[in-house]
């Protein structure tokens, strides 16, 4: 049999700079650009005889320049905003397109075969529309994006591959935009995200700016010089920034009205620059650990990624945090392309990863518009999750919701992402009406199933009770990502998760020899046994593998230790 070569690359498309590579001879290796780089800066922009110029010549231009450059677009992916280069208008999914392009073509001529399909890596704070956003630009670029991956879960891959033992650890990504924070629990060959949190708008340019901020402070003659002075004392700040990484003092000139201006910054001052961006480090970390309900001391390593972590004050940061030094064997700037490679390695259903499963969470809490009675009168604009954040994906849960009014014809259903009580603070993914049977006001109730998968589809079913028919709707932002084939073969995929588990046959098992007992048994193993069952009930209704295990077990002790006869 004919075995068919599929030639699937990983990307990791950053702020600042992207890098691919590939599962070769059963590990990842980085693709190099052709310029010979491992890193091309996710730069587009226009050369003198109005081509578009992508990567290194791009940001080489940046300083002389700026008007025919865009850089840092990745933070806009996912909105309508417009970038202007030249005569052309760009939204950033084809800003991102024009770079992946790059990269595919780089990685054709490397590889002397052509490249199809990608895994590309997104932050873990990303909402839906970032990722459709990202899907897109993908198709754009000719490229078959197979799955997304959450950098922080790439990050550990990279490292956690090498070790099958036990161990948690955190991983934390301070790259050119964002900073990304992620608990990873490694069991019996399990690589599990716990938790994941941090600031979309915290990276390493900010420490830049800070750097350019004090360079203009010491030179108040600069603050009307024209844009292309004022560019170049960005580039400057840049270099400053990186040189302290590696020597305690660092200084630069730059021509001024025929003369020299000049400075010079140690380690001390830069670190007192950055204090309140050194400060705003630690409130993700925590929520994190809070979120894992992991507590500092249980963990057994921290990751460094991102090329912001190069900083020794951000190293001290973490490792005064920590108490201890964290991990950085690998390039920081590399370790999200390699772990995207691995898993392109665990796609091709290579051998050296068999047993490897991954597994991931949700970043944000996904639920629907509800209204909440305030003595007689009813106020809308609620939201109530109904996936929370930080919830195991793939992951399929139900919520019921009944009729608010008399003799109510439809039921109107707005689903929305994130954390807020009200809805108009949340962001809206989509809506759909469901046909409801006029009757008395509350009489009525529509079930309404949320089906996440590892790549961020959203698929929303709601069932009238009692009825058979349903209505659907996937989300997907961005029209014509998913063709109907392919959201065909992701239903199929999705019926299995669909069972509550209220309905599993160990789980009702289980309640039926409690109610048993309960009905023998009087007094205080009676209270007993109905504290437990409300505890097992609980977690079932909350869908919550986890919980269900933990309540499950329980109640199998005490209904062991009274069928034993020991009290
Ligand atoms: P992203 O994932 O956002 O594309 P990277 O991981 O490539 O970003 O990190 C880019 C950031 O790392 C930039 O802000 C850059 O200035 C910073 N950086 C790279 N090298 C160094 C260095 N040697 N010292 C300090 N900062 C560095
Ligand atoms: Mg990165």
């Amino acid at each position: 049999m004919e075995r068919i070569q599929r030639n699937i690359i990983g990307i990791d498309l950053g702020t600042s700079n992207c890098a691919v590579s590939v599962w070769r001879n059963g590990q990842p290796i980085l693709v190099p650009a052709a310029d010979g780089n491992n890193l091309t800066p996710s730069v587009v922009g226009l050369d003198d005889d109005g081509h578009i110029i992508i990567g290194h010549r791009a940001k080489s231009r940046l300083t002389s320049h700026p008007h025919l450059t865009i850089a840092s677009f990745k933070r806009y992916m996912g909105t309508e905003h417009l970038f202007t280069l030249g005569p052309h208008h760009f939204r950033a999914e084809e800003l991102s397109a024009l770079v992946l392009g790059k990269l595919k073509t780089d990685a054709e001529v490397f590889l002397a075969q052509e490249v199809t399909e990608a895994i590309i890596t997104v932050p873990a704070y990303f909402n839906d529309i970032q990722r459709k956003a990202v899907k897109a630009a993908g198709k754009l670029a000719g490229l078959k994006v197979e799955r997304l991956l959450n950098e922080p879960t790439a990050a550990s891959l990279a490292y956690g591959l090498a070790n099958h033992s036990e161990q948690k650890f955190l991983v934390f990504d301070l790259g050119g935009g964002t900073f990304d924070v992620s608990i990873i629990d490694m069991f019996e060959g399990v690589l599990e995200v716990r938790a994941s949190s941090g600031d979309i708008w915290l990276g390493g340019d900010d420490f830049t700016e800070k750097v350019r901020q004090w360079m203009l402070s010491c030179k108040p003659q600069l603050s009307d010089a024209p844009s292309e002075t004022l560019a170049e004392l960005a580039r400057l700040a840049e270099e400053m920034k990186c040189r302290l990484t590696q020597h305690p003092l660092a200084s630069c000139s730059l021509g001024w009205q025929g003369g020299t201006l000049e400075w010079e910054l140690d380690t001390p001052t830069f670190a007192q620059l950055c204090e309140e961006l050194l400060t705003r480090l630690k409130a993700p970390i925590i929520q994190a650990l809070h979120d894992a309900q992991f507590s500092l001391a249980s963990l057994d390593h921290v990751v460094l990624v991102g090329g912001a972590t190069r900083m020794p004050v951000v190293r001290q940061v973490v490792a005064r945090m920590f108490g201890r030094f964290p991990r950085s064997e690998l390039h920081p700037d590399e370790v999200v392309a390699l772990g995207a490679g691995i898993q392109v390695g665990f796609m091709l259903e290579d051998k050296a990863l068999d047993d490897i499963v991954l597994t991931d969470v949700m970043p944000y809490s996904l639920g629907v518009n509800v209204a909440r009675q305030y003595g007689s009168r009813y106020e809308e604009g609620f939201f109530l999750p109904v996936i929370e954040r930080n919830a195991f994906v793939p992951i399929s849960v139900m919520k019921s919701l009944s009729t608010l009014h008399d003799n109510q014809q439809q039921m109107d259903i707005g689903i929305y992402q994130g954390e807020a009580r009200r809805i108009k603070d949340n962001i809206l993914l989509g809506s759909m009406s469901v046909p409801v049977p006029p009757r008395p006001a509350g009489e009525v109730s529509v079930d309404i199933r949320f089906t996440y998968t590892l790549d961020g589809i959203l698929e929303v079913e709601c069932r009238v009770a009692g009825e058979d028919t349903m209505s659907s709707l996937i989300i997907e932002k961005v029209p014509g990502v998913l063709s109907e084939e392919e959201i065909h073969q992701r239903l199929a995929q999705l019926a299995a998760l669909k069972l509550h588990p209220r309905d599993a046959s160990v789980n009702r098992q289980l309640l039926a020899r409690a109610s048993r007992r309960y009905e023998q048994f009087l007094g205080e193993r009676r209270q007993i046994i109905d504290h437990f069952v409300t505890d097992f009930e609980v977690a079932l209704d909350s869908q919550d593998v986890r919980a269900i295990a933990v309540a499950r077990q329980q109640l199998e002790q005490v209904l062991s230790r009274f069928d034993d006869g020991l009290e």
